[in-house]
């Protein structure tokens, strides 16, 4: 069997790495592309072929994988006489990890033949996770095809979970990111509260740790601001975008989140100061500014 991957950024390159272990020992290839050409020259030194182009990758592929920026990016690839939808082999399956956003997803499907098997299938546990194979998988999918493809989204997500039909995988990923960003924030004001008391911040980390404040946010993002790197590991233009598709699912939801409404318009200020290739945790950078406190332990 031919596995396309397309997107080898942050995430995809990590995922892809574990799905070409998975197929150099079930016999099957792994093919793989990217614009940026850099991101190849790995992938393919350890095994992988270079799909030279999305059309020819597709032509040439039963299951397809997309990791892509944004819906902007997965339209684009998508549509066309040389888009996904045209090349994909017929019967083919393609499962989109992006965190993407229910209503373009849906024009997607609206447009794809009756052949082809379209998965939302997002994923969490960063970029770290993605090259250890420890992610989780929110898949919008018929149980007949999971069992299908189980073992092949185990070489890269230590929990895979079938959320429901198409769509469940999409709303699922943005209600656990709603939680993971308003946390996000929060660290920011709980460090100022230390630091303009004086505390020491890496004594607050540890203390927090083990208080029922503990999360994952608490455990991993508080060192990344503590060392003024705030984790180049994820763009702070695709933690705004996340945002947004989280406000618009609540306005489409009819959900009021008054909490999501005002960490939003932090991630948009943010973004205005520092621009979309900016480290997500500039959020707390923007707050360091408006105290003029700089939080390091
Ligand atoms: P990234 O920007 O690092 O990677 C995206 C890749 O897509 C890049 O290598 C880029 O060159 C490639 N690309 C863009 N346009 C393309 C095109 N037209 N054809 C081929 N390749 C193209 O982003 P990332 O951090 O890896 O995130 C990917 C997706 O996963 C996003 O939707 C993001 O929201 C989501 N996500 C990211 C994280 C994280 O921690 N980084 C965690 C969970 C989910």
């Amino acid at each position: 069997m031919n596995i396309g991957f397309i997107g080898l950024g942050n995430m995809g390159a990590g995922m892809a790495l574990n799905l070409l272990r998975h197929c150099q020992e079930s016999g099957d290839t792994l093919i793989v592309f990217d614009i940026n050409e850099a991101v190849l020259v790995d992938l393919i030194a350890k095994g992988a072929v270079n799909g030279q182009s999305v059309a020819k990758l597709c032509s040439q592929c039963e299951v397809l994988f997309t990791s892509l920026p944004s819906s902007k990016e997965v339209n684009l690839l998508a549509f066309g006489d040389d888009g996904i939808l045209a090349m994909l082999k017929e019967g083919a399956t393609w499962f989109e990890t992006s965190t993407n956003e229910l209503s373009e997803w849906q024009k997607v499907k609206n447009e794809a033949p009756i052949h082809l098997t379209l998965v939302d299938a997002p994923v969490s546990g960063g970029a770290e996770g993605a090259l250890a194979g420890t992610l989780a998988i929110f898949l919008g999918i018929d149980e007949g095809v999971l069992n299908r493809f189980e073992s092949l989204l185990r070489s890269f997500a230590a929990r895979v979970e079938r959320m429901g039909p198409s769509g469940a995988g999409y709303v699922t990923k943005l209600a656990q990111l709603h939680l993971n960003y308003l946390v996000a924030q929060g660290i920011g004001e709980t460090l100022m509260l230390g630091a303009k008391a004086n505390l020491d911040l890496g004594v607050l980390h540890s203390v927090l740790m083990s208080s029922c404040a503990r999360s994952y946010v608490v455990e991993s993002y508080i060192p990344k601001v503590l060392d003024g790197s705030y984790d180049t590991s994820f763009a702070l233009g695709l933690a705004e975008k996340d945002m947004r598709l989280i406000t618009e699912l609540g306005q489409h939801l009819e959900v009021k989140m008054p909490l999501g409404d005002k960490v939003y318009s932090t991630y948009q200020a943010a973004m205005k100061a520092y621009g979309e290739n900016a480290p997500h945790l500039s959020i707390v950078r923007l707050m360091e500014e408006q105290h003029d406190q700089i939080l390091r332990s």
